[in-house]
């Protein structure tokens, strides 16, 4: 088997396994009890909330930058710039995704993107909503928009997600 086979073998396996983590996330969610959707909806509203003040803080960056940027950091072809993980849809672990999930319909992914080892939220940029992207998608920042942001700042923001995330009560969401 050529190189380039073994290569497609292993994206196309990835990708497998990660629309089945994806879609187990969403039966979980879709399968929560009122009283575990409450909680969550407090939890969801901070982490949406911090989002979109990051998102405040980095737009002008962003707006001046990635649109004629020649990479694409949610692609997996350059490594060392890239946000998108193999394995993974949107980079969504089952916490964020409930987080981002919670009271709003996420546009469906594009799964053909996987074939360009893409990731499937992508379409001329990504296409979920600000508030609503995973932990690892917020906190990736190529070398240039560190160098133009505040990242002592950005870090503070950083340390009240991982609150949220490390204080998210599974079992809550279970009963
Ligand atoms: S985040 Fe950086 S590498 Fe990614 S598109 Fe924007 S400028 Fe380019
Ligand atoms: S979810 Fe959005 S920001 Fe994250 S890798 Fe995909 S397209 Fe990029």
């Amino acid at each position: 088997m050529s190189k380039t086979d073994i290569q497609i073998n292993r994206i196309t396996a990835d990708f497998k396994k990660a629309r089945e983590k994806f879609e187990l996330y969403e039966k979980f969610y879709l399968g929560l009890s009122e009283n575990a959707k409450e909680y969550l909806r407090s939890q969801s509203r901070e982490y949406k909330n911090i989002l979109s003040d990051i998102q405040k803080i980095i737009l002008p960056s962003i707006m001046s930058n990635c649109p004629t940027c020649i990479y694409n950091c949610c692609k997996l072809h350059t490594p060392e710039l890239s946000i998108y993980v193999a394995g993974s849809l949107g980079c969504f672990d089952y916490v964020d995704y409930l987080l981002v999930r919670c009271d709003t319909i996420l546009p469906n992914p594009y799964y053909e993107n996987a074939q360009n080892n893409l990731c499937p939220f992508w379409s001329d940029g990504c296409i979920l909503p600000v508030d609503c992207r995973s932990f690892y998608c917020i906190k990736y920042f190529c070398d240039k928009l560190k160098e133009e942001l505040d990242m002592q700042l950005i870090s503070k923001y950083f340390k009240k997600i991982k609150n949220i995330i490390s204080n998210f009560s599974t079992q809550v969401c279970m009963v």
